[in-house]
């Protein structure tokens, strides 16, 4: 994609009214506006980056062989009110009235409406184990929108929904996600600790949390760093400085971190309502146990800038970086330059390689190298006059200070591996 085509323009500055690094180099890097506290639009770069991150969790979901859904986002009063969640909820639920008087909330999450639509697909023992998921809008009144894309009001999520015949199948299912959600973390260059939470108001065992250390984050995270053992501070009296209750050498620490994502086994809380019922073999009627199990996609963007950039800017990991390769185009736009450049483009697009290219006119090797490091492509590759004299082409990481000089085919062989 050629860089004059782009939607915006970058800003000269980071916005003053924002706390939250994710904030502001989203912001001032154009790959989000904020339209108000807690709702954001996703622009061309940023937008990129979210399919990435979505692509990311549709493979490990779909490997753990569950299968993706839509569920609407408006919803009837009755479906809520069968829970008690249409009180239970009323703060952070936006609740809406029509002309005629009818209710709906917009959800803030789905165990009402997929076990509501389960009761057409599970009728006996046979029909379980089954999960779905589904990556869709949330709404939630949030009180402390504030964090850029780390709280919204309005957000994306990933939910999966499994359903059981007993705990048993329930705890083999849990395992095997929790360890499709490393994947999914590692995959995207993050760290999570895989904590143990409340169970909530669902259940009386823990929860899991997974949980990315950054300032930025709102959770304190007792850890320790021998074996990662982990707990929210809010389940334990433990301090920091005690022995870790796990291993034998660890100290437990205290860390600030922010929730990525969190597996929930529900009980029967939601399917005994609906009278999501199963028979077993002997013909006899048991409510649905039911696990769930949620990501944060927009928060996963806004942890990913936090963790990892730099006092210039972001430095995406590639599985997740908007482009693989920038190219910039500096000096003056001689036909020469903007041959040679654009020749380079297409060779690189023909081989299937991202490549945002610098084109725009009457910038400044500077300033066009500003943006590159806002940005935070991982690769960067420079055409210049410089560079034309010698007949190659310059590469740097965006993460590394020292830069390259390769030959073009020295450079496509490199890019295309
Ligand atoms: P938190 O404790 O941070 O408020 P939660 O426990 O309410 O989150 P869940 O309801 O379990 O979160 O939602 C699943 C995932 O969705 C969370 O792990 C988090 O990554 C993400 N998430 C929750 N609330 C928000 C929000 N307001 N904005 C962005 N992402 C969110
Ligand atoms: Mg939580």
């Amino acid at each position: 994609m050629k860089q004059s085509e782009l939607f915006l323009k970058t800003q000269k500055e980071f916005p003053k009214d924002e706390v939250a690094y994710n904030a502001k180099a989203l912001t001032r890097g154009n790959f989000i506006y904020k339209l108000m506290a807690g709702v954001h639009a996703y622009l061309p770069l940023g937008f990129r980056v979210r399919t990435k991150v979505e692509r990311i969790i549709r493979e490990e979901m779909n490997a753990l062989g569950s299968a993706e859904v839509l569920m609407p986002a408006l919803h009837p009063k009755a479906s809520w009110e069968r829970t008690g969640r249409w009180e239970g909820l009323k703060k952070i639920m936006y609740r809406l009235k029509d002309e005629a008087g009818h209710e709906f909330g917009l959800g803030p999450t789905h165990e009402e409406i997929v076990a509501e639509l389960a009761r057409f697909e599970i009728f006996s023992y046979e029909d379980l184990p089954k999960s779905v998921y589904q990556i869709q809008t949330k709404f939630r009144n949030e009180p402390r929108a504030k964090s850029g894309l780390l709280r919204g009001r309005e957000f994306s999520m990933k939910d999966l929904y499994s359903f059981h015949t007993d705990e048993d199948s329930l705890a083999e299912f849990y395992e095997r996600a929790k360890e499709a959600y490393k994947k999914v973390f590692a995959r995207m260059g993050l760290t999570a600790y895989v904590t143990e939470a409340s169970g909530g108001d669902f259940s009386k065992q823990f929860s899991h949390e997974f949980m990315v250390e950054t300032e930025a984050g709102e959770d304190e995270v007792m850890l320790c760093r021998a074996c990662q053992f982990a707990q929210n501070r809010e389940i334990t009296a433990a301090k920091a400085g005690d022995k870790c209750p796990s291993c034998t050498k660890g100290k437990l620490e205290s860390v600030t971190c922010v929730e990525v994502g969190n597996i929930f086994k529900l009980g029967t809380k939601f399917s005994s309502p609906v009278k999501l019922h199963y028979k077993d073999n002997k013909g006899e009627e048991h409510p649905v146990v039911m696990g769930s199990y949620g990501i944060g996609v927009d928060r996963l963007v806004g942890t990913i800038v936090e963790v990892s950039h730099d006092d210039k800017g972001i430095i995406w990991p590639e599985s997740v970086a908007p482009f693989a390769v920038h190219l910039l185009a500096l000096g003056a736009m001689t036909p020469d330059l903007k041959k040679t450049a654009e020749a380079l483009y297409t060779t690189l697009e023909a081989k299937g390689i991202e490549v945002l290219y610098d084109d725009r006119e009457g910038l400044s090797a500077g300033e066009k190298f500003n943006d590159a490091d806002l940005i935070g492509i991982p690769l960067r590759v420079v055409v210049s006059g410089k560079t034309m004299e010698q007949g190659k082409f310059e590469l740097k990481r965006r993460n590394e200070k020292e830069a390259r000089m390769m030959t073009e085919k020295e450079l496509v062989a490199y890019l295309a591996k």
